[in-house]
């Protein structure tokens, strides 16, 4: 409809989806970009990876979320820039377009903080695309290694993961229990049994913004896996078939797993302002761009700081969820002609899954949660946090099957 404001929402991640919650029927014509067509739930990449979820429970169809939306628009086209000066969003594919109220939640991307060799020869695990490339690589070099034995003594079997955060530990147990439950049987003649799994971290300890507790429980969880851990240990290089440690240990191996970091995607570069931590956007108590009102950044791109407590805000899905609604809101707050209102995060909590019936929780008010208690928490949460039934009821599904039959039903490769 003419006359209406234009919002434009940049990327459909957790920071996209809320914005889009809260501007869903107003009277605004909403256009949402992604450069994919799908929404993606990163916390559970892991398991498309390690072959215990689809990567279609993981994506969700962005047409598909948006078809209640009568006033929004979606186009699927990679952000190349934004023009503040003629209130634009450059694109790669389409002339620009114009907006009223921007709200840009484009991400992250991964970090190598220029490990030599890392970003040629390690796989990140960030987009779906990598952990399906992941998942046929690590089944490519069992099958490879079962044709051609001698592999096996050039660490075909040895698993690197760089980065003892959540990402790191989550993939860590579960491969762990890829090759104890499914390689094992999968692969009768290679000494699978063999085969480590490295979890490297400059840290002194694994996800270290958990408690002294949690982390020493996970620390066992892993050991008791298998899981060999290298911490306060940097990787200084990634070649193809080994990766040297800052101690002068070289590992062999051809799978080297990049959990290590994240920089901001280059947003701050196209708005022409000095970027924040981790190259970051600055933004101001309502998330709005200092000296532009009517441009807002949340989720992973943005440095927000919480209104309370004034700590800068962490990459985390619940945050980009919650700041995205709230800016979402204050658009509308703009349009009406009513004032902003400051980003309050609701801090739920945080956790991590080691494997079956092991996990760690950190919640509000000091209460941890570890071991069966912590999974079933885990697993709830996650489940609830999933977009649409479809997508829960698989997992469900997929989950009952891996925990009962105990087998990751998806071991297969399908050629790109
Ligand atoms: C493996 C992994 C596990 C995680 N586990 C957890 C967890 O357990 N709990 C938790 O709270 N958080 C977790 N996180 C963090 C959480 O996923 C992020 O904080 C959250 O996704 C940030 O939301 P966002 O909207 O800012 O960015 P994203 O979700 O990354 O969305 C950005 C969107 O922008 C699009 N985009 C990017 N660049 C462009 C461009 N140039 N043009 C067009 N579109 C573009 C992308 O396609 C994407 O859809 C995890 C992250 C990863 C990678």
């Amino acid at each position: 409809m003419a006359d209406r404001p234009r919002v434009v929402i940049l990327g459909c991640g957790f920071g996209g989806m809320g914005a889009s919650h809260s501007l869903r029927d107003v009277a605004a014509d909403v256009t949402l970009l992604d450069k994919n067509d799908y929404h993606t739930f990163q916390p559970l990449l892991y398991q498309v990876a390690t072959a215990t979820l689809e990567p279609e429970t993981v994506g969700h169809s962005i047409r598909e979320l948006v078809h209640d939306h009568s006033n929004f628009r979606f186009h699927q086209t990679t952000v190349t820039g934004v023009n503040l000066a003629d209130r634009t969003v450059e694109v790669e594919d389409m002339p620009p377009i114009p907006y009223d109220y921007l709200i840009a939640a484009l991400g992250a991307r991964v970090n190598f903080f220029g490990v030599e060799g890392a970003q040629e020869h390690s796989f990140p695990l960030y987009t779906l695309k990598d952990a399906v490339q992941l998942k046929n690589h690590v089944l490519r070099a069992f099958e490879e290694a079962d044709k051609n034995p001698d592999l096996t003594d050039h660490g075909a079997l040895n698993i690197v993961i760089v980065g003892g955060g959540p990402t790191g530990v989550e993939t860590a147990g579960a491969l762990a229990e890829l090759f104890s439950m499914d390689f094992v049987d999968d692969f009768p003649d290679l000494p699978v049994n063999e085969g480590r799994i490295i979890l490297v971290d400059g840290a002194p300890a694994v996800l270290h913004a958990f408690n002294d507790d949690l982390r020493a429980y996970a620390k066992d969880a892993l050991e008791q896996r298998g899981v060999e851990l290298r911490l306060g240990q940097h990787v200084t290089s990634v070649g193809p078939e080994s990766v040297t440690l800052q101690s002068g240990e070289q590992i062999k191996t051809r799978t080297v797993i990049w959990a290590g970091g994240l920089q901001a995607s280059p947003l701050a570069k196209w708005l022409g302002i000095e970027p924040g931590r981790g190259g970051r956007v600055p933004v101001r108590a309502d998330l709005s761009l200092d000296g532009h009102p009517e441009v807002f950044v949340v989720g992973d791109v943005a440095q927000a700081e919480d209104s309370e407590t004034h700590e800068v805000l962490p990459q985390l899905g619940a945050v980009a969820l919650q700041a995205g609604k709230s800016a979402g809101r204050n658009v509308l707050n703009c349009i009406e002609g009513k004032p902003t209102e400051p980003f309050h995060y609701r801090d739920k909590g945080f956790m991590a899954t080691i494997g079956r019936g092991a996990a760690v929780a950190q919640m509000p008010f000091g209460v941890s949660l570890r071991g069966t208690m912590a999974w079933l928490a885990w697993g709830s949460v996650h489940l609830a946090l999933l977009t649409g039934w479809e997508s829960r009821m698989a997992t469900v599904i997929d989950w009952f099957w891996d925990l009962f039959q105990r087998e990751h039903g998806k071991r297969i490769h399908v050629e790109e």
